[in-house]
């Protein structure tokens, strides 16, 4: 199961709305993504409609501004509040039915979260434009010491079509959620063919 777990459309800061983003999904070769907007779940509605249409699973999800940094909630049933601490954070994501992901846990900016006891995955690799190599590599260094702690996540962290999949979370299990509960995922680097981007999205960034 090839998904991409940290995306973002129109209705927080990406140039995509929801069903755009899911259309690229299913043209990159993605099975499976996590639509995580800042502090609101108003376009997952729509994305899970597009997703039936272009055979891609979409998760419900959100990316919440905690006191302690950026938390994602991946297979949430409702919207997690922001600005609390990074524990009840994760207690609201849990009770809320998902798993809890440290988002680019060692970035100054956007802030990651400094605390680690309670997540489920750590993003291992974050392919936000804006993030350096340095954080990244503490993220991985600090998973490779904490394997049976944290499932490892990655996500693209997109804004823009073109970075959409460049990140994936693998699983076998086909309910990644599940699979992050297990622990039982790995991520991959996957360079996109810029040919597979639709045309009329290369305009809108070319815009
Ligand atoms: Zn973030
Ligand atoms: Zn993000």
């Amino acid at each position: 199961m090839k998904s991409d777990l940290h995306v973002h459309t129109t209705f927080s800061d990406g140039i995509c709305d929801p069903e755009e983003v899911v259309y690229i999904a299913s043209m990159v070769g993605l099975d499976c993504i996590a639509i995580t907007d800042h502090d609101t779940m108003d376009g997952v509605g729509v994305a899970i409609n597009a997703g039936y249409k272009h055979n891609v699973k979409v998760i419900p999800g959100i990316e919440v501004t905690s006191k302690d940094g950026h938390i994602l909630g991946i297979g949430v049933k409702n919207i997690i509040p922001s600005g609390m601490r990074w524990n009840d954070t994760i207690n609201s994501i849990h009770r809320a039915g998902g798993v809890a992901i440290a988002a680019h846990p060692f970035s100054l900016s956007p802030p990651g979260c400094k605390k680690k006891p309670g997540f489920d995955g750590i993003e291992v690799w974050n392919g936000g434009p804006v993030l350096s190599w340095i954080p990244n590599i503490r993220a991985m260094y600090y998973w490779m010491q904490n394997v049976d702690k944290f499932a490892a996540v990655g996500g693209s962290d997109t804004h823009y079509p073109i970075t959409l999949g460049t990140i994936m979370t693998l699983s076998e299990d086909t309910d990644v959620v599940r699979a992050i509960r297990d622990r039982k995922t790995s991520i991959v680097l996957n360079p996109i063919d810029w040919k597979t981007v639709p045309y009329n999205v290369r305009k809108k960034v070319n815009r």
